[in-house]
């Protein structure tokens, strides 16, 4: 039998695996239950694809993405490799083939859609096959704790646990945070977890605060006209910014089209095709498209508005440099756009309080992303339990701003948090917002029963912008000072908070401006 590596080698002519691969080969091949976390690009597809060929039977992979299927497929074919895939678009002819060869145990991988899962037919169709190996893939969507739990994939785990010939299994994803992992771990039995840096060092990440609608749109269109022929993905939080800005832009003389999940299929599946083979430079999307684009020569992924969650976004801008060339990452960063990502969370059709309260948490991240002034990459590999240096590259390493002394700034606004919290009786604190009212010395009308207006600390940033304060504390938060719990998000101090408290701890910020109050004192909040 041949080797993984000489597999590697003849079959798809590459001349050495790349980090992880071996290793989660080495260990499906070993019998283990695997899970591989690798990023986008990693090389996920080979590390079941030569497995597949080096057991004797059928490998099933199961992989919710209709179009990566057949792009698998195709692949594999060009590399001599009999696969095929069932679905639902297929008509009863190509059915019909795809059984035939799986029949005559020619095929060597079958690409399942998880909707065929839930019916006795595959089952029954599964049981008359030799499976000697079950991958799932994009396994996180298995998971509560990710970002795209899909109740209806739990029929994979049926499957792994009931088919007869008791294959082995392999689960795949490019995102998992600590807690996901554990979750996947112990949902699928893993017996061995192969877990590759989340860093892509050809990825460089940018952040662009202070953006509004019209200057959003300007900041794009130059970036694009300055990266002529390049391949590009812009995300838009909703289907109408899409077709907005597709027409400013197509407008500007920009090749652009539009992909949302809104458009017909025929329009979406040809909007796909031209990013994909480069008859337009520029796709502008929401979240609908891309998990599983296999378009390596991406240069640059710009967010118009905030993502849902770190973990998507990380996904989302991983679609940038696959070929492994210098590429970039843009978010542009403005907090009224968590207004739009809450709203969609609000408006979900998940409406269990865990489920509202984790999404509301994986918001926050997001924010607290746009307001620290950590290395970009440091702080999404944090977020996935990985500790990296700093990249020097992304746009707070290269901010060469003096920090200034926030210190007294930073006292008021916790000290406020911590008599406020008091004034409840409890753990839980009051929100960023009504925090950020009266610390300017307003109570809202709808507030008033709190009498928050009495609090000694009422009004100590009077004079001071809202913007400032709400700035104050998302750094605040973001840099570990304050944080935010409970079912209302509200505020409390963390232990670092109450030794800036006591004097112990200094706090520093970059920023253009000096302290709030010298800013108040010089008459220009
Ligand atoms: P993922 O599924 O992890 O996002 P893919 O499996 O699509 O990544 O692989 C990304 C690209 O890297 C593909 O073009 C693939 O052919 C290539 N690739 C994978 N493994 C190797 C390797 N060992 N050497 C060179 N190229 C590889």
């Amino acid at each position: 039998m041949a080797t993984a590596l000489e597999t590697l080698q003849q079959t798809f002519g590459y001349s050495s695996f790349r980090e992880g691969q071996a290793e989660i080969i080495d260990a499906v091949m070993a019998g283990q239950r695997t899970l591989g976390i690798m990023p986008t690009g990693g090389g996920k597809s080979l590390t079941y694809q030569i497995p597949a060929l080096m057991l004797d039977g059928i490998t099933v992979v199961i992989s919710p993405l209709l179009s990566l299927m057949k792009n698998q497929v195709d692949e594999l074919h060009e590399a001599g490799v009999p696969a095929v895939t069932l679905n639902s678009t297929q008509n009863d002819e190509e059915y019909r083939a795809a059984m035939n060869s799986l029949l005559n145990e020619e095929a060597k991988l079958l690409y399942l859609a998880p909707e065929r899962l839930g019916s006795e037919g595959t089952y029954a169709l599964l049981n008359r096959l030799p499976i000697s190996l079950v991958v799932i893939d994009e396994v996180h969507v298995l998971s509560q704790w990710g970002n795209d739990f899909r109740p209806s994939y739990l029929n994979a785990v049926g499957l792994i646990n009931n088919l007869e010939s008791a294959p082995r299994v392999m689960a795949l994803t490019a995102t998992a945070t600590e807690r996901v992992q554990a979750d996947l771990e112990a949902m699928l039995h893993i017996q061995h977890t192969v877990r590759t840096s989340v860093v892509r060092d050809n990825l460089t990440i940018r952040i662009e605060k202070g953006l509004n609608k019209r200057s959003k749109e300007d900041f794009i269109t130059k970036y694009i006209r300055e990266h002529r022929d390049e391949s590009g993905i812009v995300y838009a939080p909703t289907r109408k910014i899409v077709e907005a800005l597709t027409e400013t832009l197509t407008a500007a003389g920009i090749n652009a089209v539009g992909y949302h999940a809104g458009m017909p299929d025929q329009a979406r599946a040809q909007a796909q095709d031209d990013f994909i083979y480069d008859r337009r430079d520029v796709v502008v999307a929401t979240n609908a498209f891309g998990m599983g684009i296999n378009k390596s020569n991406v240069r640059f992924v710009i967010h118009y508005g905030i993502p849902g969650s770190v973990e998507a976004y990380y996904q989302e801008i991983g679609r940038a440099g696959r070929d492994g060339l210098p590429s970039e990452a843009i978010l542009l960063y403005a907090a009224a756009d968590l207004q739009t990502q809450r709203f969609f969370i609000d408006n979900s059709d998940n409406q269990t309080p865990e489920y509202q309260n984790l999404q509301k948490m994986k918001l926050q991240e997001m924010a607290n992303y746009g307001a620290t002034q950590m290395c970009l990459q440091r702080y999404i590999t944090r977020y996935f339990g990985e500790d990296t240096p700093d990249c020097g590259r992304c746009t707070n390493c290269l901010d060469n701003r003096d920090a200034v002394d926030i210190t007294t700034d930073a006292q008021k606004v916790l000290s406020h948090v911590v008599r406020m919290a008091k004034s409840r009786g409890g753990e839980n604190g009051f929100g960023k917002t009504l925090t950020a009212e009266t610390l300017r010395g307003k109570l809202p009308d709808k507030f008033q029963w709190t009498n928050l207006d009495q609090l000694p600390t009422f009004g100590l940033l009077q004079g001071t912008a809202r913007v400032h304060i709400m700035s104050l504390i998302d750094y605040l938060i973001a840099e570990g000072y304050l944080r935010v719990t409970g079912q209302y998000a509200g505020l409390t101090v963390s232990p670092e908070g109450v030794s800036v408290l006591k004097g112990e701890r200094q706090v520093k910020r970059r920023q253009d401006v000096r302290s709030i109050d010298d800013r108040v004192k010089a008459g220009s909040p």
